[in-house]
């Protein structure tokens, strides 16, 4: 395995022709390291013959420890497995964990198509981005092949999601596969009574496959490598998810055995693993709100260890936004904060009589900033100030966040804080006190300083504003 440019620059070609878009081979590299990059968009590499060599071993040695697993087809597949680390400081957490919600075969067809359409459509505006749901999980509780076909047919047709087909028939699992072909959907499960047919089936339809043993690592390992023997790559590994009690314990021991056997080494269960909340339904909890709650603990604690995808129930707000945040923020790169452009941008429509304030470019603060000012009808000016995405208060104290830097981002904006307002001034956040004096001797303006939570804007503003 390698980890660092200059070992991935030996495979490549070395004429920095520039036909990958970045400037030098070295470079390059250094996208291959950080997966910004994949050796096929390296032309030369790929197309002339000499380099295939090469390219066969890059390959293999960029190859994550667990391998990772495509479901699905175009922009909405999932590709779910792919890390190299056990802790997410090591390194970074690759393909963040995804949420597939179950429809059921003996449902009605008009719920059923709601709730499809309701799996597609959801989205939770997160620091400038939408959270999505991932997949439709199509459970086969008629044990109908063409009952189970006909759902699989309602379902592509109303999504271009991935699926799951579920099922321990095999009869019921082709009727499905013929139905959704060409979606390489994933096949839920193989297990020690089917895995011959299913096995079989996986290799016919070229599709992903989970082999599933229910709290039997040994059992899950020999069908892994029965299957990878057979020359099935996309393996899944479902040890089963009890629901509550001792049973827990030992699922969550479970998942942290084969990831860690599978990072260090063991290839033979070096795969994604799928957790399955939605046994909380089946735990005997009455009152269904408790049964979402249950569901969402869950789904929490295989996102931190190591569910790659889930199959889950609920899509109440309350189990669904805590699920899609946390996973988003496991899954964030350590290594480079979440940040907004750096510019000026307006809240609301404000005017040449409208404040001007800013913030750092870190999207959580600013987006946290802009909220607690839009939502209480302050038009503004807002300048995101670059502290290479760091919040206010720490680059305050480190140094990302100085007079100089705040003119500079005023500056690069192009906003003119002396021609395009008349108040000649500017608010800065309570955290960054200490940057008063400097600031009104660089910007040549009066500085106020806001109050230390953005969320107490509102009620400084009327008290202080206009100054
Ligand atoms: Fe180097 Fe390949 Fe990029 Fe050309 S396309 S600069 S050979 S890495």
């Amino acid at each position: 395995k390698i980890n660092s440019p200059l070992e991935a620059y030996k495979y490549l070609p070395q004429t920095n022709c520039g036909e990958c878009g970045q400037p030098t081979c070295m470079a390059f590299a250094s996208t291959l390291i950080d997966r910004s990059g994949k050796t096929s968009d390296c032309p030369p590499l790929v197309k002339e013959k000499k380099f295939a060599k090469k390219l066969a071993e890059l390959d293999r040695l960029l190859a994550p420890e667990i391998r990772q697993v495509t479901i699905g087809v175009g922009d909405r597949a999932a590709n779910i497995g792919g890390d190299d680390v056990l802790y997410r400081h090591k390194l970074t957490f690759f393909n963040k964990t995804k949420m597939f919600f179950d429809v059921a075969d003996n449902m009605d067809e008009a719920a059923l198509v709601e709730r499809v359409k309701k799996i597609a459509d959801y989205k939770k505006f997160y620091v400038g981005r939408n959270l999505l749901l991932d997949g439709v999980a199509i459970r086969a509780a008629s044990n109908d092949p063409a009952k189970f076909a006909a759902a699989v047919k309602k379902v592509v047709e109303n999504t271009t999601l991935p699926v799951i087909l579920c099922s321990f028939n095999p009869a019921v699992l082709k009727a499905g596969l013929e139905a959704a072909k060409d979606k390489n959907p994933l096949l839920y499960a193989a297990n020690k009574d089917n895995w011959k047919e299913v096995g079989e089936l996986a290799l016919e339809y070229k599709v992903p496959v989970v082999v599933s043993a229910f709290n039997d690592l040994d059992g899950l390992k020999t069908l892994a490598k029965t299957f990878a023997e057979a020359g099935i790559k996309d393996i899944v590994l479902d040890p089963g998810t009890y629901p509550s009690g001792k049973g827990l314990k030992d699922t969550f021991t479970n998942f942290l055995k084969i990831r860690r056997a599978g990072i260090m080494g063991d290839t033979e269960i070096a795969y994604p693993i799928m957790a399955m909340p939605l046994t909380a339904w089946m735990a005997g909890i009455a009152d269904p709100v408790s049964a979402s709650y249950w569901e969402t603990v869950l789904a929490s604690v295989f996102t931190i260890r190591y569910g790659d995808i889930m199959l889950l129930h609920s899509m109440e707000p309350y189990a669904t936004m805590p699920e899609v945040h946390l996973a988003e923020t496991i899954y964030t790169d350590p290594r480079s904060p979440v940040a907004v452009d750096s510019k000026m941008y307006k809240v609301g429509t404000p005017d040449e009589n409208s404040p001007v304030l800013f913030t750092t470019n870190f999207a959580l603060t600013y987006y946290t900033v802009e909220s607690d000012l839009a939502s209480n009808g302050i038009n503004c000016w807002l300048l995101a100030v670059n502290t290479d995405g760091i919040g206010v208060e720490a680059a305050a104290a480190g140094g990302q966040l100085s007079a100089d830097k705040v003119k500079d981002s005023f500056d690069k904006s192009g906003f003119d804080i002396h021609k395009d307002v008349t108040h000649n001034s500017v608010v800065i956040p309570g955290l960054a006190a200490r940057l008063q004096g400097d600031l009104e001797d660089k910007l040549g303006v009066k500085v106020f300083v806001g109050p230390m939570d953005s969320g107490r804007l509102p009620g400084w503003m009327e008290k202080n504003w206009p100054p």
